[in-house]
């Protein structure tokens, strides 16, 4: 190993899996040649799609390389060739393939059916959620803060000092989001009023 970086003996490592995957391919192809491509089992990398993506979770920015097959997320992993984690996931980085799908009662991989991809509402004081088109949900959202804002902003506090404020909406997050956008939503926070602004990574 010595005079060997990380990133070549994770390169070299990953040569090596692909020719034994590949003479394993022939030893078993006319098996594989039966299924689908997305149930190639110990094959399923062979013809997925590699697209690089930052994970979501936090600051930190780990590069992940997330494999699809006919639009399917079917496998993760740490990006070895990004600068900031080389290859290496925390444990929150490493499940974020749950995001996209689950292991069923087979220990087979399968399309999480629980992720959410519309908007759900439910109505004060209602025991059901409803299916809402995004606009709907954008327009009910700046509703709401107008009229908490119009309803609730404080020009001076109860010393006469000059406050314009609003203590009845808070902002919460994102680590999700890159700095600019984290700007922007401090500057839209504080041109609202808002001062209860937090944060839910603890880094
Ligand atoms: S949550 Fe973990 S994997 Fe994701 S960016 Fe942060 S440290 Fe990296």
């Amino acid at each position: 190993m010595a005079g060997l970086s990380r990133r070549a003996f994770l390169k070299s490592l990953g040569a090596s899996t692909l020719g034994l995957s590949f003479l394993g391919g022939i030893t078993d192809s006319a098996d594989a040649s039966q299924k689908s491509p997305i149930d190639l089992g110990p094959y399923r990398l062979k013809f997925t799609r590699e697209t690089t993506t930052i994970c979501p979770y936090c600051a930190v920015g780990c590069g992940i390389i997330v494999h699809t097959q006919e639009g399917k997320v079917v496998y993760t992993e740490g990006d070895p060739d990004h600068p900031i984690n080389e290859g290496s996931l925390c444990p929150k980085g490493l499940s974020i393939s749950d995001l996209s799908f689950i292991v069923d009662k087979n220990n087979k991989r399968v399309p999480n059916p629980r992720r959410l991809t519309k908007v759900l509402y439910r109505a004060p004081r209602s025991d059901r959620w409803e299916e809402k088109p995004w606009d709907w949900a954008l327009n009910k959202i700046a509703e709401r803060v107008k009229a908490t804002r119009d309803a609730t902003f404080e020009i001076k506090d109860e010393n006469g000092v000059v406050v314009n404020r609003t203590q009845a909406i808070a902002h919460l997050g994102s680590a999700s989001i890159d700095n600019e956008e984290n700007y922007l939503m401090h500057k839209l926070a504080r041109a609202l009023g808002i001062i209860n602004i937090e944060h839910h990574a603890r880094l």
